[in-house]
């Protein structure tokens, strides 16, 4: 993978996302949920500084969903529930298992895009040139062995990888990669979710009001009063 960017204007259109674009967003991503939390927004620009007005422009599209979703279809039994998937990233102490690296939950970004909507953009649609490249460190629940290949859905054959690790790993002509060994116990990353509640309350407009009371409750966070 090579990190790409170049600056067209002040903004910087970023084609690919290597081990140290990843260290470097949720670095600087764990940094900003903190001075939000602390309510100091004007510390908070400047933390954002370095990976600010970033936009996708590679040539990940995230896959669109399949209209047919019906109790009878093949994907309708391959879908895993919200709240398994959650307690997928739990357990695997939200790192990608592909690359061993941390991850941050979409509600949390979506929830620091809503604090920062410019500077940190979000598209529902994943659209290129209007989505903020850490988008990318969302992790997925994928399967171990492919559904196709008899895998089940159950958590135990699910592991959580990052959104564009998955893709590279469903783009590979290798049917199963080697997924790196589960992280102890000891582990100390929670994907930034005991900020996700601050955030929230610095994001102001009610336009995402339900989706981060949805994921609240998924996640077991509690809104702050
Ligand atoms: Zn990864």
């Amino acid at each position: 993978m090579l990190h790409v960017s170049y600056t067209l204007g002040d903004v910087a259109d970023i084609l690919a996302i290597d081990d140290e674009a990843v260290e470097r967003y949720v670095d600087v991503l764990s940094a900003v949920s903190s001075s939000i939390e602390n309510s100091n927004l004007e510390r908070a620009v400047i933390e954002l500084a370095p990976i600010a007005d970033e936009l996708w422009f590679g040539r990940f599209v995230r896959p669109a969903r399949s209209p047919a979703l019906d109790a009878n279809t093949e994907i309708a039994k391959r879908a895993v529930s919200h709240q398994d998937r959650v307690n997928v990233f739990r357990r695997d102490c939200f790192l990608c298992l592909y690359c061993g690296k941390r991850t941050i939950p979409r509600c949390v970004l979506v929830a620091i895009s809503d604090v920062f909507q410019d500077a940190f953009a979000y598209h529902p649609n994943y659209k290129r040139g209007a989505l903020h490249p850490a988008f990318w460190l969302a992790p997925e629940a994928d399967h171990v062995v492919a559904h196709a290949r008899g895998g089940s859905s159950d958590p135990s054959n699910l592991v959580t990888l990052h959104a564009m690790c998955n893709l590279l790993k469903s783009d590979s002509p290798a049917d199963d990669l080697p997924i790196i060994e589960r992280p102890d116990r000891m582990v100390e990353w929670d994907g930034l979710l005991s900020k996700y509640a601050a955030i929230v309350a610095h994001g102001g407009g009610s336009q995402r009001a339900e989706y981060h009371r949805f994921w609240m409750r998924l996640y077991g966070v509690k809104p702050v009063a």
